[in-house]
């Protein structure tokens, strides 16, 4: 009886896995549909501000999938879904069209938008011609030097050493910030750090969800701050949430502060309404 239970258990879980493949499987045609067509994919961008002037420094532009059945789909499902399937090249490649054509409109409507981040995904990060895309980019948008530039996890950095520190020297010679997200959580061998021409280091935000609460948070925020102070890197603290948070943060060597305390992703016309400024005045 037990045996024969067992097999009907097996037998669902067989159904069950067999339908989750199928939905995934429906999602990532339609997201490859999305990635032909450009359809229902938008950008949102989300403020960094500097601690000390309160002013905005940057924005981190992130990618909004919304789909006629699927509805509102979120980048913590679609993005692996990408990667896994290889259509993150075609969707960050739109990505980084969208995100360029902004900037110019931005520019051409007398605004003056921040320099923006755009994530790159790994396999994002070693094509051989990101450079050369980057470098088009630029050119077609008419873009200022360090108008876009990005966001990197710490794990696509530990490979192929030499040749991330060519990649990375050459977007710098385009005068794009290069930022370490999630810093932290990831396999933090810190030594790599010294010889990586990055600007910023971004800590992840459970280390900062948890500052005050956690003795070992603390230490973490203690030492990446510290180390970033030495090696002359700027310090972004993501997910700040609460008053609590910034209050805790202030002790520490951190220049800019995003989350959805200072402020959520907003669409592009929000964005610039809310944080654009023209001749001085709000736009
Ligand atoms: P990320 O690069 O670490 O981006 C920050 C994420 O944290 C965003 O989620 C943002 O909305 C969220 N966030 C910001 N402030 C707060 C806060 O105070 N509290 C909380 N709980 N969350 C906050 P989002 O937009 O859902 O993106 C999730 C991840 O998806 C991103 O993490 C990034 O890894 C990936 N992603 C998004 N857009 C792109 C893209 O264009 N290309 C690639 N390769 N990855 C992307
Ligand atoms: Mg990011
Ligand atoms: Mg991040
Ligand atoms: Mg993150």
């Amino acid at each position: 009886r037990a045996k024969k239970e067992g097999r009907n258990t097996y037998r669902l879980f067989r159904a069950e896995m067999h339908r989750q493949d199928h939905g995934l499987l429906k999602m990532e045609t339609a997201l490859r549909n999305t990635a032909e067509t450009g359809a229902g994919l938008g950008v949102h961008y989300q403020p960094l501000f500097d601690r000390d002037s309160g002013e905005v420094h940057g924005a981190e532009a992130l990618l909004r999938w919304h789909h006629p059945t699927f509805g509102h789909v979120s980048p913590g499902d679609f993005i692996p879904l990408a990667e896994r399937s290889g259509l993150i090249l075609p969707l960050g490649e739109r990505l980084m069209h969208l995100v360029a054509a902004q900037m110019r409109d931005w520019l051409a409507a007398g605004l003056a938008p921040p320099r923006v981040a755009v994530n790159l995904s790994a396999r994002q990060f070693w094509q051989s011609d990101l450079v050369a895309q980057v470098r088009a980019l630029y050119a077609a948008y008419e873009l200022p030097p360090g108008q876009i530039g990005f966001e990197l996890t710490e794990s696509i950095l530990l490979d192929k050493q030499q040749q991330a520190i060519h990649t990375l020297q050459a977007l710098r010679e385009l005068g794009c910030r290069i930022a370490i997200d999630d810093f932290g959580t990831g396999y933090s061998s810190l030594s790599y750090l010294q010889d990586l021409p990055v600007t910023t280091l971004k800590i992840d935000r459970s280390f900062i969800q948890q500052l005050g609460e956690s003795r070992g948070s603390s230490a973490i925020v203690a030492a990446v701050t510290g180390l970033a102070k030495e090696l002359g890197l700027r310090v972004v603290a993501e997910g700040v949430e609460t008053e609590d948070q910034l209050q805790a943060l202030s002790r520490y060597h951190v220049n800019l502060i995003q989350g959805f305390l200072t402020g959520r992703p907003a669409d592009a016309a929000t964005f610039a309404e809310r944080y654009l400024i023209r001749d001085g005045a709000p736009a």
